[in-house]
């Protein structure tokens, strides 16, 4: 969590879109995410992402802002465990996990 999602304006416009991606999924209504272009399902976790990432002049309006996967929004340490969880999942499928 960098400083830049304590600022008021992205608190309140990362609740709003939030609140309509939840409602969207519940409503089974394909969800697509800022990062990768590929859906969001109601089992995956997002966070609210930037399209232009603020340390690049991106604002936090509604229009920069959207649903993104939650293992691609993360610093280093969700992308530790995201690779932890795709090593478990491949795993289960039998996989193999490198
Ligand atoms: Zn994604």
């Amino acid at each position: 969590m960098t400083s830049h999602h304590k600022h008021p304006t992205y608190v309140r416009n990362a609740r709003i879109i939030r609140t309509a991606t939840n409602q969207r999924l519940k409503s089974g209504i394909a969800v697509q995410c800022i990062g990768c272009g590929g859906p969001i399902t109601p089992e995956q976790r997002f966070d609210v992402g930037h399209r232009i990432d603020a340390s690049r002049g991106g604002s936090h309006d509604l229009d920069n802002l959207g649903p993104q996967h939650r293992r691609e929004n993360r610093s280093a340490g969700g992308r530790i465990g995201a690779l932890h969880t795709n090593a478990q999942s491949r795993r289960a499928r039998g996989l193999p996990t490198w």
